[in-house]
């Protein structure tokens, strides 16, 4: 099977692809195959399982009483992609973070991946905690997603975090994406210091970037002007959300730090009803799926958020 970088690199077509979220604790891998069996006919060129540090929430114990403790909401990416690979045949791309892990912990992580012979990953620093105003790395973790490439990139080399050697398993080695933001990233003082971060991972072996979701093209277009004028130069794959719920309007652009352009706003703001914003956020994506297949963008990336149906819609249209 072809790594997730070559398949980028290698495509004279705009591909498809979309992320899953494993389950909230305690609930069943099967809204997930549900999600990849109405997706499937598109031919996905790969799958995303993101990743979810832990963070601290209370629960009630009886008599009133409430513990805090350490709970992971959506554990399990490793093994849900593994059985999405195993069940669909499909490369399956696991993120794996800095937040919420210590190197060792990574390390563990890797070594579970590489003995599963899952070896594309996007690598990401990951949310910070909720209960934090601003990132902090676990005792012993790291900062930024560049010094996690720095990590694979020693485990590539057969070496473990003390220098030790290990035995590196099945064909290829690992390889990877990461994070790219067309509207720049929340903390990056600049565009431009954003784009120094972008450029160091893909100096490190980035093979292609995946970008936060936009709703304006021309941003887009812009950022991936930006990144080849500074010299990055692997594939920079579109993120794609279709707008859903009333909730949407206001939640993601609070939570993703993007902007609605003046023409899409004025349109939401006539929404009543979620099936409102539904029809509306639909021709949008349909709009913005078109014109970026149209310059021939190497892949239209759905973040799919429990929208399957939405999205084999879009699909169905583009
Ligand atoms: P980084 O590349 O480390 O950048 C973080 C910030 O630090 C940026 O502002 C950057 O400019 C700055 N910076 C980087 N290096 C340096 C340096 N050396 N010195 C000074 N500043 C620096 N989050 C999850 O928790 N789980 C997921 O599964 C997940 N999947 C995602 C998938 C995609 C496609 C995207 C776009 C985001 C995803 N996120 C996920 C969210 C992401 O982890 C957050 O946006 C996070 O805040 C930044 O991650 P990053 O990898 O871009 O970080």
């Amino acid at each position: 099977m072809r790594s997730v970088t070559e398949i980028l690199q290698q495509t004279d077509r705009t591909l498809f692809s979309f992320e899953v979220l494993p389950p909230l604790r305690g609930k069943s891998i099967e809204q997930i195959y549900g999600t990849i069996d109405r997706l499937l006919p598109f031919d996905p060129a790969f799958i995303e399982v993101t990743t979810h540090r832990s963070d601290f929430v209370y629960k009630e114990v009886g008599n009133g009483q409430y513990q805090r403790v350490e709970e992971r909401l959506r554990p399990g990416t490793v093994a849900i992609a593994y059985a999405i690979r195993q069940k669909y045949d499909v490369p399956v791309v696991p993120h794996v973070i800095c937040s919420g892990y210590s190197q060792q912990e990574t390390e563990y992580e890797l070594l579970d991946l590489s003995f599963l012979d899952l070896k594309d990953l996007l690598v990401l620093r990951g949310d910070k905690s909720k209960q934090d105003a601003r990132f902090i790395p676990k005792e012993g973790g790291l900062r930024y997603a560049s010094e996690l490439c720095e990590q694979i990139n020693r485990f590539n080399q057969g070496l473990l975090l003390f220098g030790e050697q290990h035995e590196l398993c099945g064909e290829r080695p690992f390889s990877y994406g990461v994070a790219g933001y067309p509207e720049k990233h929340e903390e990056a003082m600049s565009m431009a210091s954003d784009l120094r971060a972008l450029k160091r991972k893909v100096e490190l072996g980035a093979g292609y970037v995946v970008t936060q979701m936009f709703f304006d093209n021309e941003k887009y277009f812009q950022f991936v002007e930006r990144c080849r004028e500074a010299g990055i130069n692997v594939p920079i794959v579109p993120g794609l959300k279709p707008l859903g719920t009333l909730n949407h309007c206001t939640a993601l652009p609070r939570t993703f730090r993007v902007d609605f352009p003046e023409e899409l706003a004025n349109r939401l703001e006539k929404c009543r009803t979620n099936e409102d914003v539904k029809a509306v956020g639909t021709e949008w994506c349909i709009r913005q799926c078109r014109e970026l297949k149209s310059r021939d963008v190497p892949c239209l990336h759905f973040y799919t958020m429990n929208a399957a149906t939405q999205i084999e819609h879009i699909m169905k249209e583009v």
